[in-house]
Parts: C-alpha cells; sequence; structure tokens
C-alpha cells in the first residue's frame, strides 16, 4: 500500500481527463491551419476553451491559454512591466515563487517599487493591510487565493474591490483553488487570474490566464500570432481539450469535494497529533486540501526519506523548493524559527485519498518520526 498526499504539488489525471486526453490525441491538425483537419483541431480547442472559461465563471473570449501558473503569473507581472514605465506594486511575502520572482525582477529593474505584504500566523493576509498599503501610484495588487503551503484562504473579493477603487489593476494566483474552493472572477473583481490543469485532474504543461473583458494586456514575451497575438506558439489541442474537460468536473465536484477533504483532514490531523511535539501551521478555516505540520526536534531531509521508505508522499515546504531543503519563505513569514521550518511537512490531499491510506499515513509517520528525531 501506499499513500499519495501530495496533490498541492500535482494531481494524477482523472478518467474523463484521461479519456478525452486520448481521444483529442488522435484528431489530426495544427488549430491554426484553414483546412478541415485544422478546423476540426480548432473545434476541440474551443471547447476546451469553453469549458475552462465555464468553471471559472468567466467568458471564453477572456481565457489565454498557456502551458500554467507560472507562465500565466508571469504574463501579468510582464505586461505590467511593459505597460507602465515606473510605479508600486503589492505582493504578499507567502506567495509561489511564480510571483515572488517575477515581482523581485521587476524592482531590481528600479522602474518598480514592491511592498511585500506579511501574513499573519496562520498565512492570512488581511485587506485591511492591502488599503494601507495602496498609493496612488500603486499600479498592480497580486495577492493569491489559496496558498499552496499552509492552505490560508485570502478574501480576494473586498481585496480586488479596495484595489481597483484606487486604480490599481488586481490578479490572483488561483491556481490551487480550482476544484477545492468556489472560483468565481466576475463575483472576486479581479483584472487578472493564474490556473494550472495539473492542480486540477488535468495535464501537466496546461493552463490559463483569465484577462477580464476589455483590459489591456500587454503580448506574451514570447510573441507569436496564436492566442490572438497575446501567446504564441502552436496550440496544444489534447491538453487543453483534456483541461477542459477536467475543469468541468472539478468545478462541478467542488461542493462535494471540498466537503470529503474537510473531513479527511480531520482524521488526518487527529492522526498526526497522537505523536508528541507535533503542532500545526494552518488556519482552522484554512484550505481543506492542505495540512501543515511542524515535527519538533525532527530533521525534515530525514523524515521525508523515512515517509518515503514507509510508502507515504508528502513534501516539505513546496515541491518546487524540495531537493535544495531550504525553510520554506511560507513558513519563515508566518513566525517559525528556521529550525521549526525545516522539521515542518505538508500534506496536501485530493479526490483519490481514502480513509484507509490516511490510517496508513498516520501509521507510516509514527514510524518515521521515531526514526527522524534527533
Ligand atoms: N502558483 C501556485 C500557488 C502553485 O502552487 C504552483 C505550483 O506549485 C504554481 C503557481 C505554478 O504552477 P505550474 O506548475 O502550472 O507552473
Amino acid at each position: 500500500m501506499q499513500a499519495y498526499l501530495d496533490y498541492a504539488a500535482t494531481t494524477p489525471m482523472g478518467k474523463a481527463a484521461l479519456d478525452a486526453y486520448q481521444r483529442a490525441a488522435q484528431v489530426l491538425g495544427n488549430a491554426s491551419s484553414v483546412h478541415r483537419a485544422g478546423q476540426h483541431a480548432r473545434e476541440l480547442l474551443e471547447e476546451g476553451r469553453a469549458l475552462l472559461a465555464e468553471a471559472i465563471h468567466a467568458h471564453p473570449l477572456e481565457v489565454i491559454l498557456n502551458s500554467g501558473g507560472t507562465e500565466a503569473d508571469n504574463h501579468v507581472f510582464w505586461s505590467v512591466s511593459q505597460q507602465f514605465e515606473k510605479g508600486h506594486i503589492i505582493t504578499s511575502s507567502i506567495e509561489h515563487s511564480a510571483v515572488l520572482a517575477p515581482a523581485r525582477f521587476l524592482e531590481a529593474s528600479g522602474r518598480f517599487e514592491v511592498t511585500y505584504l506579511a501574513p499573519d500566523r496562520y498565512g492570512r493576509i488581511h485587506p485591511e493591510q492591502v488599503k494601507e498599503a495602496l498609493r496612488n501610484d500603486t499600479v498592480l495588487v497580486s495577492i493569491m487565493n489559496a496558498n499552496n503551503e499552509v492552505g490560508s484562504v485570502q478574501d480576494i473579493r473586498t481585496i480586488a474591490e479596495m484595489a481597483r477603487a484606487k486604480g490599481a489593476l488586481v490578479h490572483t494566483d488561483a491556481v490551487q483553488s480550482l476544484g477545492v474552493l468556489p472560483v468565481d472572477v466576475h463575483l472576486w473583481g479581479v483584472d487578472f487570474a493564474s490556473f494550472s490543469a495539473h492542480k486540477f485532474y488535468g495535464p501537466t504543461g496546461v493552463g490559463m490566464l483569465y484577462v477580464r473583458r476589455g483590459l489591456e494586456l500587454v503580448p506574451h514575451m514570447m510573441a507569436g500570432h496564436q492566442e490572438k497575438g497575446f501567446r504564441g506558439g502552436t496550440h496544444n489541442v489534447t491538453g487543453v481539450y483534456a483541461a477542459g474537460v477536467a475543469a468541468r468536473e472539478a468545478a462541478l465536484k467542488q461542493p462535494e469535494t471540498h466537503d470529503r477533504l474537510a473531513f479527511l483532514k480531520e482524521k488526518l490531523q487527529a492522526g498526526l497529533s497522537e505523536v508528541e511535539g507535533v503542532t500545526f501551521n494552518h488556519a482552522p478555516d484554512s484550505s481543506p486540501k492542505v495540512l501543515s505540520a511542524t515535527v519538533h526536534g525532527a530533521d525534515g531531509e530525514a523524515l521525508l526519506m523515512n515517509l518515503d521508505l514507509e510508502g507515504v508522499y508528502v513534501s516539505a515546504g513546496s515541491a518546487c523548493a524540495a531537493g535544495t531543503m531550504q525553510a520554506s519563505h511560507v513558513l519563515l513569514a508566518l513566525g517559525l524559527p528556521e529550525e521549526d521550518a525545516k522539521s515542518s511537512l505538508r500534506f496536501s490531499l485530493g479526490q483519490g485519498v481514502t480513509e484507509e491510506e490516511i490510517a496508513f499515513a498516520v501509521s507510516g509517520f509514527k514510524a518515521a518520526v521515531s526514526r527522524s528525531r534527533f
């Protein structure tokens, strides 16, 4: 037996998406070709786009298809850097590196000042903080919806209202939300939002940037005629169609998934709590997908390896930072001492997880901790 509890890193493709992928992979033609084969590919592409748009309550014309969350986040910062000569940007210190890296890049250019809002101890950014940080020259506010390491969920609707009232553009990285939390870009009132199919049971390497209709977006650095010139490169018809099918399923099942994951998370937390010296970093009202635990007095790397030997697959901090075993910037921002941050694990849940797997993970955890404490 094994327990895959790393759904925030990536989700396995669902059956409907896999079937769609296989069907679409047999379709001949480039979606930009004018012959009938090309038109057929274009139909599938547009069907995928329409399904993706519907899942986030957007119009298909508001969707720029791309390779995923990193590209979507970077596109927004790139666009802002080309649209404005200078200005002020507000983001948070717990964003994914797909936001933090371009923010730092713009800051280093000397043309933009960036305010990194600090979260509370549970990873929450309060709208009042955004209000206080807004300036007359603020050009962009970029705050994620659900955090990938501690699951904190931000009040994007209120943040967007405040930012737009001041004339700033608003972006949210909603990569960890679709299928787990309610997603409605129009209700949120944001200008841009990033999504990635491999986080909602679709294929890796497919994603989208939502761009509110009527808004100016500067074309991607990767120039080309596709996506109305906003993002070059031959369309990934197969991936987009499968992503659309996955998005439809994820959105339809969202309320049920949310409640099921909340139930499993409670069970997992209860089990992990039986081990002495384990504390939790996620808020009680965090996304049910993510559980963050600190195992005091244990070596994080040893924990991960011992859990792996037990057949329990989790992350230390974010998967993107794994391999380097640096303390997670998110946990440090929450105020954890470096030593505790390095002794922390992220368990993340998804549709395929069963109660038996949770019990298996808890017993694997107990065995791994006993071998990993110094
Ligand atoms: N944003 C968040 C919050 C994420 O969790 C991730 C992936 O871990 C990304 C962006 C990057 O998405 P992608 O893997 O599609 O580039």
